[in-house]
C-alpha cells in the first residue's frame, strides 16, 4: 500500500492500493470516530460495478444510504445537487454524518460541493475510479457547473481521505484511461523529469499498464498534485503550474462542447502547444518533435480540431475564469520540471497558435 499525505491546513492521506478501504475505520478513528450515517454518492456506470463491494465495506462502519445519479457531466448540476441534499434531509444525515464519493471526476466534484455545504458543511472521504480521479480527488476543489460555464459554483473543501483501489480501473475504458494519462505525463512534465523518462520508456506501460505500473502512475501523479497544492491551497501562486496545458485545452473542449472529446484529448493538445511555445520563446530544449510523436503513438489527437478557427479559440481563452486583466497567462516549461508563467495579449498569442497549426 502506497500512502501520500496532503498537507493541507488539515492533513489527510491518499491510500494507493488494492485494499485501501479495509484503512477506513482506522482513518476514521484517527480523524474522531465512526460518522453517524454515510450517504454514498456514486454514478450508474460505476453503481453497476463497484456499489455493493464498497457499500458492504461502508456498512461495517456506519449505516449508509446510496444516492445514484446518470454517469456523465451533466450531473455536476444544480438539479442534481438540489436532489442530494434533499435525499441528505429526508435520510436524517445530520453535522456527524459523512459523505462518500464513489466515482470519477464528476461523482468527486458534485458530492465533495454537496458534503462542503450541507449544513455548512461535513466531512467526505474520496473512493476514485477513474485514472483522471488521481487528479480530482486532490487538492480540495469541489465544484457543480452553470449553464454559462464549467464549475462556476464550488468550494475549496478538502476530504478528510481518499482511497485509491487500483482495482476498479480494469473496467474504464480506453479512451477514459487515456484522458487520465494526460494529467499522469501533465504532472510528470511540470515536475519530474525521471518520472517522465519512465512514462516514456515503455510504451505499453502508458497504453497498457499492469497494476504495479498503475499505483507508480497515481502515486507520483498525487505526490506532484499534493505537493503543489500544499505549497498554495487557494490557488494564489504556485498551483497555477497545474494549469500546464490547460489554457488551450480548456478552449478546445468549451468550442467543441463538452463532452465531443475527452479532458485529457483536449489537455494534450494543449500541452504540445506549450512545449512549443517554450522552445519558441524561451529556447527551452524539450524535444518538441519526439514528444508529439510519443503523444500520437498514445492515442491523444495530433493536432488542434482543425474546425476551430484560432480566433474562435482565442475568444475561449479570454472567457477562462483564470484569465487575468485582458491577459493570457501561459504555463511554459524552462526545462521538465520547472514551469514558469508567461503573459500574453491575446492578438500575439493567437498569431502564435495559428504558427504552430501551421506547422
Ligand atoms: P467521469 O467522472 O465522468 O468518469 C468518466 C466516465 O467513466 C463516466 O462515464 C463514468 O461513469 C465512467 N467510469 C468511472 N469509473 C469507471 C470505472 N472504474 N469503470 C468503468 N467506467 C467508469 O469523468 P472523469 O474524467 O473522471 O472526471 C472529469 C470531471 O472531473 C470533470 O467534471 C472535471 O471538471 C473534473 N475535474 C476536477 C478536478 C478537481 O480538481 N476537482 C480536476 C480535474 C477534473
Ligand atoms: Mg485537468
Amino acid at each position: 500500500m502506497k500512502s501520500v499525505t496532503v498537507a493541507a491546513e488539515t492533513p489527510y492521506p491518499v491510500l494507493i492500493g488494492n485494499g485501501s478501504l479495509d484503512s477506513l475505520e482506522k482513518v476514521l478513528a484517527d480523524g474522531g470516530g465512526a460518522p453517524k450515517k454515510i450517504l454514498l454518492i456514486t454514478d450508474d456506470t460505476v453503481h453497476r460495478l463497484y456499489g455493493e463491494f464498497v457499500k458492504e465495506r461502508l456498512e461495517t462502519i456506519s449505516p449508509v444510504e446510496v444516492f445514484v445519479v446518470q454517469s456523465g457531466e451533466a450531473a455536476k448540476s444544480f438539479e442534481q445537487y438540489y436532489a442530494i441534499l434533499t435525499y441528505a434531509l429526508e435520510k436524517g444525515l445530520d453535522r456527524k454524518s459523512m459523505v462518500a464519493a464513489l466515482g470519477g471526476g464528476v461523482v468527486g466534484d458534485l458530492a465533495g460541493f454537496a458534503a462542503a455545504t450541507f449544513m455548512r458543511g461535513i466531512p467526505f472521504v474520496q473512493i476514485p475510479t477513474t485514472l483522471l480521479a488521481h487528479d480530482s480527488a486532490v487538492g480540495g476543489k469541489t465544484a457543480i457547473n452553470h449553464p454559462k460555464g464549467k464549475n462556476m459554483i464550488g468550494a475549496f473543501y478538502q476530504p478528510k481521505a481518499v482511497f485509491f483501489e487500483p482495482q476498479f480501473l480494469a473496467s474504464l475504458p480506453a479512451a477514459e484511461m487515456r484522458s487520465g494519462m494526460a494529467e499522469v505525463i501533465k504532472h510528470a512534465m511540470i515536475a519530474d523529469a525521471s518520472f517522465l523518462s519512465w512514462l516514456k520508456k515503455d510504451l505499453s506501460a502508458v497504453m497498457n499498464p499492469n497494476e504495479d505500473q498503475l499505483v507508480r502512475m497515481i502515486t507520483e501523479g498525487i505526490k506532484i498534485k499534493a505537493d503543489i497544492v500544499s505549497q498554495d491551497e487557494k490557488e494564489t501562486g504556485v498551483r497555477a503550474y497545474l494549469n500546464f496545458g490547460h489554457t488551450l485545452g480548456h478552449a478546445i473542449e468549451a468550442a467543441l462542447g463538452y463532452g465531443r472529446i475527452t479532458h485529457g484529448d483536449a489537455v494534450a493538445a494543449g500541452m504540445l502547444f506549450a512545449v512549443w511555445l517554450s522552445e519558441k520563446e524561451l529556447g527551452a530544449d524539450l524535444s518538441f518533435t519526439k514528444l508529439k510523436t510519443w503523444f500520437e503513438e498514445i492515442g491523444f489527437p495530433a493536432a488542434v480540431p482543425e474546425e476551430l478557427t484560432s480566433e474562435i479559440l482565442m475568444n475561449f481563452m479570454l472567457a477562462d475564469k483564470k484569465t487575468a486583466s485582458g491577459k493570457v497567462n501561459m504555463v511554459l516549461l524552462k526545462e521538465i520540471g520547472t514551469p514558469v508563467i508567461h503573459s500574453y495579449l491575446p492578438e500575439r498569442l493567437q498569431a502564435l497558435l495559428e504558427e504552430f497549426r501551421k506547422e
